[in-house]
This record gives structure tokens, C-alpha cells and sequence, in this order.
């Protein structure tokens, strides 16, 4: 099996924490060069950026909110004219914004759909032209469990993610005949920031009802990105590869 991804250039949006810094972590041993995108951790995107040049990875930081189209284009254009191609693009960055949605405000429906599926437009539309060109490329976009099961005071964060599933099958048949694949990850229960202020009841309850028994680690999350993106998995396109635990069964 051809993980090896030596010599590919990678972006990932969101790359300082959580998923994205094991995404951006396994690229890179993998063989890959890789861009990361951060909204405001410039300290962490600093040191991340630092602890890769000095074990020898090409990589580079673009600092830029992923709901911002200008930022997606800009952070593209800067992988393009630094290693002249695009091959590898992970769409992680995401925000939650919980609450019952009859006290649900415009600004939270508004910043959830704009962070998690506004930025996949943007950075999918950023590198159509490049992948098109280059007759190749691996498009792998983070959804999550909820944007296949929903849950309660989610209903912002569950239309994001699924609206990224519909949005990455519409891609895949667009671009397939360019051989540019476009898939979806679909993570349940991850112990990162992000869960780590859910009350300790619904880190329970959650955990009960994963067949495995623990919550994912990032780089459980990031093993399945790697596939996607490797040569590993190049007839595979407009696929919801599930890392839950069994969670969505
Ligand atoms: P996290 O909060 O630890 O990290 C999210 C990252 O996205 C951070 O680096 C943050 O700075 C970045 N980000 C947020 N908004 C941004 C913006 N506007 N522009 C640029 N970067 C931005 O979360 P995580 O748990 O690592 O989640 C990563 C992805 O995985 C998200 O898309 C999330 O929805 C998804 N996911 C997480 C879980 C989980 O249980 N943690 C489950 C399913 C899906």
C-alpha cells in the first residue's frame, strides 16, 4: 500500500491544534510539504512552523480567517508560488456554537456555516484551477458524526457538516474526470479543545455509545486523512470514510 507522500505539497486549513496539527504532523512524516492556515494562534503556528523546519520539512504558515475568501486565495497562491503545485488540500478548520436553537442567534448560525462550510468553499474553489491543471490532486474535507446522525443544540454545526458531505459528493463527480479526488472524514467523539468543554454527562454519555470503548485521538483522525490523500486510495472519490469508533453504526 503507497502511503509514502514524498515530494507532494499539502495546505491544511486550521493546522495549529487539535486534528489539524496531527493532520499537519502525519503529512509530514509521510514525506509531504506542508502549508498550514491559522486564524489567531500565531505563537503556536510560529513554533509548529519552527519545530518543521528544523526536522527538515518544507513548510510554510499562512495566517487568515478560512471564512474569508480573500485569506483562501491568498494562502493558495502562497503554496503555488512557493512549490508550483497543489496536490494535497485538508479542509479542517471548524467552530462549534451550541444551543437549543430557539435561543440559536443569527450570529451563531451565521459564524458556525461561514468557518466550517463557507471555508470549504473557498479553499476548494482556491485550488480547482491548479488540481485541474495539474490532471490531479486529493481534496479531503472534515465533516463529523453529527452531520450524519444530528444531535440537539447542534443544529448549526450538524447543517454545516452535512452540507459539506453533499457539497464534497457534488465536487468529486465535477472534478473525477480531472483525477482529483474529493472525500469526506468523518470523526465522532476526538479528545481535543474543541470536546473538551462538553459537561463531563455528555462526555459520558458519548463515550458509552462508541462500540470501541475510547474516545479517537487526533492522529486516529489523521491516519484516515493520509489514506485518503495517498496513492493508497486514488479510485476512491465522493467516499464518507467514518472514524467513530463505530459511533454512527
Ligand atoms: P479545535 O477547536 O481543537 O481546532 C480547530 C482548529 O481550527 C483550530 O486550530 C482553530 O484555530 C482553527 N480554526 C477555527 N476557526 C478558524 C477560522 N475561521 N480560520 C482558520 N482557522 C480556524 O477542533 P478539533 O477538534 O481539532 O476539530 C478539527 C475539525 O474536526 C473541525 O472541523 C471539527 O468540526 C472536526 N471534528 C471534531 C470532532 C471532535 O470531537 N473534536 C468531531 C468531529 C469533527
Amino acid at each position: 500500500m503507497n502511503l509514502d507522500l514524498t515530494g507532494k505539497t499539502a495546505l491544511v486549513t486550521g493546522g495549529t491544534r487539535g486534528i489539524g496539527r496531527a493532520i499537519v504532523e502525519a503529512l509530514a512524516n509521510a514525506g509531504a510539504k506542508v502549508a498550514f492556515t491559522y486564524r489567531s494562534s500565531t505563537e503556536e503556528a510560529e513554533t509548529l512552523l519552527a519545530d518543521l523546519t528544523k526536522r527538515g520539512v518544507e513548510a510554510l504558515a499562512h495566517q487568515g480567517d478560512a471564512a474569508d475568501t480573500d485569506a483562501a486565495n491568498e494562502a493558495v497562491k502562497l503554496v503555488m508560488d512557493t512549490w508550483g503545485r497543489v496536490d494535497i488540500l485538508v479542509n479542517n478548520a471548524g467552530i462549534t456554537r451550541d444551543g437549543l436553537m430557539l435561543r440559536m442567534g443569527d450570529d451563531d448560525w451565521n459564524a458556525v456555516i461561514n468557518t466550517n462550510l463557507k471555508s470549504v468553499f473557498n479553499f476548494c474553489k482556491a485550488v480547482y484551477r491548479p488540481m485541474m491543471k495539474q490532471r490531479g490532486g486529493a481534496i479531503v474535507n472534515l465533516s463529523s458524526v453529527v452531520g450524519v446522525t444530528g444531535n440537539p443544540g447542534q443544529t448549526n454545526y450538524a447543517a454545516s457538516k452535512a452540507g459539506i458531505i453533499g457539497f464534497s459528493k457534488s465536487l468529486a463527480k465535477e472534478l473525477g474526470g480531472r483525477g482529483v479526488t474529493v472525500n469526506v472524514v468523518a470523526p465522532g467523539y476526538v479528545a481535543t479543545d474543541m470536546t473538551a468543554s462538553l459537561s463531563e454527562a455528555a462526555q459520558n454519555a458519548m463515550l458509552g455509545a462508541v462500540p470501541l470503548g475510547r474516545p479517537a485521538t487526533p492522529a486516529d483522525v489523521a491516519g484516515a486523512v493520509i489514506f485518503l490523500a495517498s496513492g493508497a486510495a486514488t479510485y476512491i472519490t465522493g467516499h464518507v470514510l467514518h472514524v467513530d469508533g463505530g459511533l454512527a453504526m
